[in-house]
């Protein structure tokens, strides 16, 4: 038995990324706009098979194959004819889609390894037995036989990425340890060089070292010299009793199609600020420079608020077991402008809604100041997985000089939430159904109030240096002890310095109890467009998926060191703690023994008493919240929130045993189905993709209509120059 750990299971979550609305309303030109950004993104995605190991790219070229010449459902038969049982070609499709999904036979979130969950002789039958077999048996054997060995191994190398024999890279050779790693830093640093686009190759020749260091470009070093960008950067050096050769032309293929996508992306740009960072990347991607990058990047920044937002390069350095070389990643996001309308609507009900928070109007702002907050559509997000949100660049010189955004991806957001009946776990069977018929409508409305209402009010007391207060200090009087306010901030002393280690958990903590409290308001639910009946039922479902959530965020504590390592979690977990404390049977959580026989848990909110025992709970608690924060206060904010985080075994619940029951019954994590864009008749189609291994395979044999073939033979042939060098 293989541990579970290492394939996906075949009832694995997999959603469609729905951007349909946020597209619609697009503009032509956009639409070409985002298009060819996509495309780009796409082409340049595929970088990360030739980055994640040495095999990924020959199965993914493998399963293009099977599946262009036949289709998951008429390859069902074909399985069938192999003398594989239906839960076995359910396992291979589910392994095709992971790769897919990840760039990779490793998990882009964990970095383990994963096989397929089929015998290898039933995979072997199934790829004889296949169209694409048949018709150049050959080749196929070929390819086969050169990534099957790989493709199942778990030798103890093989189950996660690492350096040496730490695991499997594909940044370095495989012969490289981290000591090459570290002597080629020294280098590139002295050099001045960045690493983020790089891959290193070693070799020895004459008993002497010989680093090849790689940058990711279009072109190569002969085509450069002749336009003058030869001498840069590239080129033979003695370096301490070792040799490096700079080399461009890394995955050129791939750069070159991103490239001329950028160059079309450029003519439908919306500006000339659009259009300079276009052209900075394209010279980065033509020529391997990461300076030309950083200088997109600043154009990037200040592309404030696009209708089509992007970002396109290496990006995160997470998956080099040295840290330092990134993963390619190309994203394209749209507004959705009939959201955006409705989180518009909300910011200008601000003056209303404010003063219905429960404290005195000496604690809200002068003047409400809209936070900055983007949500975003994904269209294509390519690489290895998914972020919920982005804060981005990279570069800590331009972040701190320049700035950089950050943007919440609301579909990804959304899918993460959403969760199939049979995989809604802690729920009643009669809040099933509603659960997943209000979550969406009812994450919006908190999404919007715990943004722009949560964090974008209260005030902080504040005395300049001049000694001048920004309050009354003979008037304000903290509302529960009636006493003048005898704490404040002074001089540069700020939340996030007084506060420090709980104040971003403390802040997401009194940003979700203002969405669960105004979520309330008749007026609020009707800007979103609920009314009756609908209206009740969106309430009820936000303040129950927020108790879920809060035993959920359990998963995020580690008992060994009592802390918490998610601020949204551990935030949700404080606010569920409150509820239960309220009491009169607002919220249960009871532990019972579920169908499987094992450890489970059931939650019940008794949505009569929301209005009543539950708004008075949250009111109490908020308004603490509120004055500790406008006073800083830290001692007594401490107090309060450390009490209520503290995961314990006492008392009527053991939240430690809940801890486990929730890891057992974690759900594994989703894969996301993208659409494609097309042009036809000048106009650029949208074509959406079934939730489910079929359905994300289809999207991923239709992603490349014009070149698939020569795809194919280049991924190729970039495995076969790297395998050259893996001694
Ligand atoms: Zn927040």
């Amino acid at each position: 038995m293989v541990d579970s750990q290492y394939y996906l299971p075949n009832d694995i979550g997999i959603s469609a990324l729905d951007c349909r609305e946020a597209f619609k309303l697009l503009s032509p030109k956009e639409k070409l706009y985002a298009h060819y950004l996509s495309r780009a993104s796409w082409y340049g995605g595929l970088v990360v098979l030739i980055q994640t190991s040495p095999e990924s790219a020959k199965i993914y070229v493998l399963l293009q194959k099977m599946f262009r010449a036949q289709t998951p459902l008429q390859m069902q038969e074909t399985a069938t004819a192999a003398g594989l049982s239906a839960e076995e070609y359910q396992a291979f499709l589910v392994y095709a889609a992971g790769l897919f999904a990840n760039m990779g036979n490793y998990k882009s979130f964990g970095d383990t390894k994963f096989i397929p969950n089929l015998p290898k002789e039933k995979f072997k039958a199934l790829v004889w037995e296949s169209l694409a077999f048949k018709e150049n048996p050959s080749d196929t054997e070929v390819l086969w036989n050169s990534c099957c060995e790989p493709l199942y191994s778990l030798e103890e190398k093989q189950k996660q990425l690492g350096l040496g024999e730490k695991g499997i890279t594909a940044y370095f050779s495989g012969n490289c340890c981290l000591e090459d790693a570290e002597f080629a830093q020294k280098f590139l640093d002295s050099k001045n060089l960045s690493a983020y686009n790089t891959r290193l190759f070693k070799t020895e020749v004459d008993g002497k070292r010989c680093y090849e260091v790689r940058l990711a470009s279009g072109k190569t070093e002969d085509c450069c010299a002749e336009e003058g960008e030869g001498e840069t950067c590239c080129g033979r050096f003695e370096f301490e009793d070792a040799v490096f050769c700079v080399k461009r032309g890394d995955y050129s293929f791939l750069m070159e199609k991103v490239c001329q996508n950028l160059e079309k992306a450029k003519v439908n740009a919306a500006d000339e600020n659009q259009r300079r960072m276009l052209e900075e990347y394209i010279r980065s991607f033509t020529y391997g420079s990461v300076e030309a990058h950083k200088e997109g990047s600043r154009f990037w920044i200040k592309d404030k608020g696009p209708i089509v937002e992007s970002y396109i390069g290496f990006i995160e350095s997470y998956r080099d077991p040295f840290g330092s070389r990134g993963e390619f990643e190309g994203f394209v996001a749209v507004v959705n402008k009939a959201m955006s309308a409705r989180f518009a609507q909300l910011v200008s009900s601000a003056e209303i809604l404010l003063p219905e928070l429960p404290w005195p109007p000496a604690f809200e702002k002068d003047r409400f100041l809209k936070p900055d907050f983007t949500s975003l559509d994904v269209l294509t997000f390519a690489g290895s997985g998914i972020p919920a949100g982005i804060n981005i660049p990279n570069y800590d010189d331009i972040r701190q000089t320049e700035g950089f955004k950050n943007v919440s991806l609301g579909n990804v957001l959304a899918v993460a939430y959403a969760t199939q009946k049979d995989k809604l776990t802690f729920l009643e069977e009669k809040d099933k159904d509603l659960y997943i018929k209000w979550k969406g409508p009812s994450f919006e409305v908190q999404v919007g109030l715990h943004e722009l209402l949560g964090h974008g009010s209260g005030k902080l007391f504040v005395q300049d240096d001049k000694g001048k207060f920004n309050f009354d200090q003979t008037a304000v009087r903290n509302p529960e002890t009636g006493e003048l306010i005898s704490s404040w901030y002074k001089g540069s002393e700020t939340w996030d310095s007084k506060f420090s280690t709980i104040a971003s958990s403390y802040e997401e903590c009194r940003a979700e109890c203002v969405g669960l409290y105004l979520c309330l308001s008749k007026q609020v639910l009707s800007i979103f467009g609920h009314e009756g009946e609908d209206a009740e039922e969106v309430i009820y479902v936000n303040w129950l998926n927020m108790v879920r959530a809060g035993l959920l965020g359990l998963e995020f504590y580690t008992p060994e060191s009592k802390s918490w390592r998610q601020a949204h979690m551990q935030a949700r977990f404080v606010i569920l703690r409150v509820l239960l404390e309220a009491g009169e049977g607002l919220v249960c959580v009871k532990e019972c023994t579920g169908t499987d026989g094992r450890p489970d848990a059931v939650i019940t909110l008794d949505r009569s008493k929301i209005n009543t025992v539950g708004k008075s709970a949250i009111q109490r608690f908020l308004c603490k919240l509120q004055v500790h924060k406008s006073t800083a206060d830290v001692e007594g904010g401490r107090a309060l929130y450390e009490g209520y985080s503290a995961v314990t075994s006492d008392g009527a619940h053991d939240f430690l045993r809940l801890r486990e029951t929730v890891l057992l019954r974690k759900e594994a994590r989703k894969m996301f189905v993208q659409a494609n864009t097309f042009i036809k008749d000048d106009a650029v189609e949208l074509t959406e993709y079934e939730g489910s291994a079929e359905g994300l395979i289809q999207s991923f044999i239709e992603r490349f209509p014009d070149d698939s073939e020569e795809v194919d033979a280049q991924l190729l042939e970039m495995t076969r120059k790297d395998s050259l060098c893996w001694c």
